[in-house]
């Protein structure tokens, strides 16, 4: 969208120079070159654009056209279907049905004649990182979805309050409603009457588009740490919301190495989670800055990492050398202050995925076998350092229900891990040394 990508406020009548950046940014040309003087930012033309923006409470807008003269027409809309969400994945997705009432009030006291009324569903994906700097054409590419034509060949409409219902089989494998920090998707509905005389009556509403994928069994994942002898089990929710905690479920075997007489073990001493929101964009070029992205189809790829929860835990897992194993369950969480994205994957461009990285820090100990609570620390501390795909979407209205009543599968357990990303790596924490010290001392 160029209005919010671009937009700058500009003071009407303008009274002092505009400093350089707001100068460039505010050309409405669409190459680089800047004008020289700044004449073109005294055009009232910029103080109409202004207060065409402007936006009502409800989000709408209306046309600077029919503010100028008494105005004859107005148009609004009645939305009757509920909140657009899509079921499933965009390959299973049956779609939404958006349905409403366009209405045509005609103000005056003559019947109006409408040269035409039409409305558009229109899809529009936009980028903070354009091609051609400040080009609203590489900033923003709309899609027109759907397309009404109400009213056209001077039709007369009376006095009064004039309904056209529409409805549209929104369809499912659409990308839904993102704001992502390089790029966004937004849908609008845009209606616009113009009568014979020329009077333009315009009126715009987003929808917002979400998916629910429903939940299914529990993922289960594990992970080796090779040359170690560990293996991590980790459980986790097959999809995570953006409001609301989660459990996920950890269990480490091979945790102890038994000799003759002695025996080597890692403990746990740390577990730090962080669910990281990933972003990629590709900028399309318009036909003008084409030429720097080498052609048509190409764009230049963004990307944007960022984390959106995270916690550090030092207790809360049962730790058995005897068996080698320790377990524990914690509760993770999105913030959802942080205006977390769902997953979306755009063939327009836009790709939001998330992935919870585990980092766990263990120190070696050694023990005599017949005394294996007299440990010693050795000093020798390793972090392990994992991720795991989840996948965020909105809730369904049935989510809770089904996820109590559904247990936890283990059967979907991989027979070899799949390919994944380990790292082992030394600990060299101040604090980690200090919590050991503090043991040997108790
Ligand atoms: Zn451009």
């Amino acid at each position: 969208m160029p209005g919010r990508i671009l937009g700058f406020d500009f003071p009407s009548p303008l009274l002092r120079p505009v400093p350089e950046k707001k100068r460039s940014a505010s050309s409405v040309r669409s190459d680089d070159s800047r004008p020289d003087s700044m004449e073109h930012l005294r055009r009232p033309h910029f103080g109409k654009s202004h207060s065409h923006d402007k936006k009502d409470k409800d989000g709408r807008r209306e046309s600077s056209l029919s503010r100028q003269a008494a105005r004859h027409i107005k148009l609004d809309m009645v939305v009757e279907s509920p909140p657009v969400l899509f079921l499933d994945s965009p390959q299973h997705s049956s779609g939404s049905l958006f349905s409403g009432r366009m209405q045509l009030v005609v103000t005056g006291a003559a019947p109006a004649a409408i040269k035409s009324f039409n409305l558009i569903f229109r899809a529009i994906t936009s980028t903070k990182r354009p091609v051609g700097d400040h080009c609203k054409d590489c900033a923003s590419k709309t899609t027109d979805l759907k397309e009404w034509n109400f009213l056209d060949n001077n039709a007369e409409l009376s006095t009064g309050n004039h309904d056209f219902p529409f409805s549209y089989l929104i369809p499912g494998h659409l990308p839904t409603t993102a704001h992502g920090h390089i790029g966004s998707i937004d849908y609008k509905l845009f209606a616009r009457a113009e009568t014979v005389n020329g009077e333009v009556a315009e009126y715009i509403r987003p929808v917002v588009i979400n998916r629910a994928i429903r939940p299914g069994n529990d993922k289960n994942s594990v992970r080796i740490f090779p040359p170690t002898n560990l293996t991590l089990n980790v459980t986790l929710p097959s999809v995570i919301h953006p409001i609301g905690d989660f459990p996920v479920y950890a269990r480490m075997s091979g945790i102890t190495t038994k000799k003759e007489d002695t025996q080597i073990r890692w403990r746990l001493r740390k577990l730090t989670w962080r669910i990281e929101e990933q972003e990629k964009f590709v900028s399309p070029a318009c036909p003008k800055h084409m030429a720097k992205v080498g052609g048509e189809g190409r764009g230049i790829q963004h990307e944007h990492t960022r984390d959106i929860g995270s916690d550090d835990l030092k207790s809360g897992w049962k730790t058995d050398f005897a068996d080698g194993q320790l377990e524990g369950e914690f509760t993770a969480s999105i913030d959802s202050g942080l205006k977390p994205q769902c997953d979306v994957d755009s063939p327009s461009g836009l790709k939001i995925n998330h992935v919870m990285v585990l980092e766990l820090v263990i120190a070696e100990e050694w023990a005599p076998n017949k005394k294996p609570n007299q440990a010693t620390p050795t000093g020798a501390a390793r972090v392990l350092r994992t991720q795991f795909n989840i996948n965020v979407t909105e809730r369904s209205g049935m989510g809770i229900a089904w996820e109590d009543e559904q247990p936890p599968l283990y059967e979907d357990i991989p027979a070899s891990p799949p390919s994944y990303r380990i790292e082992i790596n030394d600990y060299d924490g101040s604090e980690l040394n200090e919590d050991v010290d503090q043991l040997r001392l108790s």
